[in-house]
């Protein structure tokens, strides 16, 4: 997680995975219950030897979520692997991302 510096919170962690719709509307102070939000998972693999390199999760609502028709889980070996993800998500989370402080102020518990 990278640092940003917030106008509300200050110098403060950046999660850089989440979508720009939903990243403009949480800014915008609209509040979301963990319900209406979809994680994906996108785990990258060594194609070497198989191991798991990173694990990071792309974060959307769910009407996004169904929208772009994306599943769950996606495993990243291959370069066409990544093109392919790309394909997918870089129009959903492009320009995305918040501040960590603001992500959570606009979680309804
Ligand atoms: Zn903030």
């Amino acid at each position: 997680m990278g640092l940003i510096v917030c106008s509300k919170h200050g110098e403060t962690g950046f999660m850089p995975f989440v979508s720009k719709e939903l990243s403009d509307e949480m800014l915008k102070g609209k509040r979301f219950s963990s319900s209406h939000l979809a994680q994906v998972e996108v785990v990258l693999i060594d194609e070497e030897d198989g191991e798991v390199m990173h694990t990071m999760y792309y974060l959307m609502t769910k009407d996004c979520f169904f929208r772009i028709n994306a599943k769950s889980r996606y495993e990243i070996r291959t370069d066409d692997d990544e093109k392919n993800l790309d394909s997918i998500f870089d129009p959903v989370m492009k320009g995305g991302g918040i501040c960590g402080e603001c992500f959570r102020d606009c979680i309804i518990k």
